[in-house]
């Protein structure tokens, strides 16, 4: 007998959600995380309809709403005008949260389904496939074995280098710089997010709760490390002068895309970015990990009574989803890149296109992951 049913690998967002819903089902889940306390960098703020619908499957769907912003559209601007604006309808409507506080829910929601299922300050440093289950050993703990073990550890994952799965890189990519800070009274930009693309380079600003505003900018020669130049770009750019509170720093990170060759290897199943790399620009891969955990769970349940592995149409569904999620990406860095001359005519007409009534509809879809 093994161990557990479902040994999971990776408390990050994906990791948790998938546990709950596995644990929901009353499937026994053990969830191993190296860190001993909560990830609080300020990664994914951005939560689209599908990925609301799987934290209502979590149970944490009303906790998160009650606490999250809700982001009524979006306008994109070139050298101060509008190119483009859509206002999304409640169907579209993006959530914006924290990821660390989308995370703390999933958690408490986890102890609450299935008390003691998260074990932390676990370094997993090998995972083996063996007769009818998948065994895994640590740095700090004995070896565990269970019917099935899922890697949700992240883009490095050491799981997925271990079973020698290929780690395709997709076109796309680039630097951008990053403040999450207080909306100041003359930049207000209320409840929409601003998108503007500039001959010198991508200026994104999101709301988030609280009175405060992410601000992104795209950085083709990584300069925008310290307060000053990121701020001088974003002025630059947009006419918008931001002061970063004293000693914060813009955090700097490289927008890359990567997909796994396969999805699984006998009793072992990667899952979000384990899995595939998605562009932050554009904010999509938690939202893919979590609507992949959902085909995953349905999987490993039917795997679990039948006692087999079934779980090819999850690893296809899956591939396809985030090959698609990657294309997308692509063109939103695109549309960002710096531009001059014809070749920003021609990317202004284009996003003046999108924004037009026949086409704003299936452009706010696109954006929103609908359909
Ligand atoms: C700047 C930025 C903005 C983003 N914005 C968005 C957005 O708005 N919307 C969106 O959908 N996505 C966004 N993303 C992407 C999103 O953050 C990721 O897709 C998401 O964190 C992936 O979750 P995960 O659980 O698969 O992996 P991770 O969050 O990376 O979690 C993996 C976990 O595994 C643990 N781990 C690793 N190795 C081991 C081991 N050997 N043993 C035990 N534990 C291990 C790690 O400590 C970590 O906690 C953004 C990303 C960035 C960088």
């Amino acid at each position: 007998m093994p161990d557990h049913d479902v040994a999971i690998v990776g408390a990050g967002p994906v990791g948790l959600l998938l546990a709950c819903l596995l644990a929901q089902r009353g499937i026994d889940v053990a969830v191993f995380e190296a860190r001993g306390a909560a990830d609080d960098r300020s990664r994914a703020i951005g939560i689209h309809p599908p990925g609301s619908a799987t934290l209502d499957a979590a149970g944490v769907g009303a906790q998160v709403r009650a606490e999250a912003l809700a982001l009524d559209g979006g306008d994109v601007i070139c050298a101060s005008r509008t190119l483009a604006s859509l206002t999304f309808t409640a169907a579209q409507r993006v959530l914006i949260l924290p990821q660390h506080r989308t995370d703390a829910f999933l958690r408490a929601r986890l102890s609450q389904v299935q008390d003691g299922a998260l074990h932390l300050g676990c370094t997993v440093t090998g995972v083996w496939n063996e007769d009818a289950v998948a065994r895994l050993s640590f740095a700090e703990r004995p070896d565990i074995t269970a019917s099935f073990v899922v890697a949700a550890d992240g883009v490095r994952s050491g799981i997925r280098r271990q079973l020698g799965i290929a780690w395709r890189e997709r076109p796309g990519s680039g630097w951008y710089s990053m403040a999450d800070i207080p909306d100041s009274s003359d930049a207000s930009l209320g409840t929409r997010a601003q998108l503007h693309c500039e001959r010198e380079g991508l200026v994104e600003s999101f709301p988030l709760p609280g009175a405060r505003r992410r601000w992104v900018a795209g950085d083709p020669d990584r300069v925008l490390g310290d307060a000053a130049a990121f701020t001088h770009a974003i002025e630059r750019r947009t006419g918008i002068r931001l002061e970063l509170p004293g000693g914060l720093k813009p955090t700097v990170f490289q927008a890359r895309q990567h997909l796994a060759a396969r999805l699984v290897h006998g009793r072992v199943v990667l899952v979000g970015d384990a899995a595939h790399e998605t562009s932050p620009i554009g904010g999509q891969g938690m939202n893919i990990g979590w609507m992949a955990s959902q085909h995953l769970a349905s999987a490993i349940e039917r795997s679990l009574r039948a006692g087999r592995v079934e779980v090819e149409e999850y690893e296809r569904r899956t591939l396809r989803a985030a090959a698609r999620a990657q294309r997308r990406s692509s063109f939103y860095m695109t549309m960002g890149r710096p531009a001059r001359g014809p070749a920003l005519l021609l990317r202004n007409t284009a996003i003046r296109m999108l924004g037009t009534v026949p086409l704003r509809g299936r452009t706010a879809d696109m954006i929103t992951m609908q359909g």
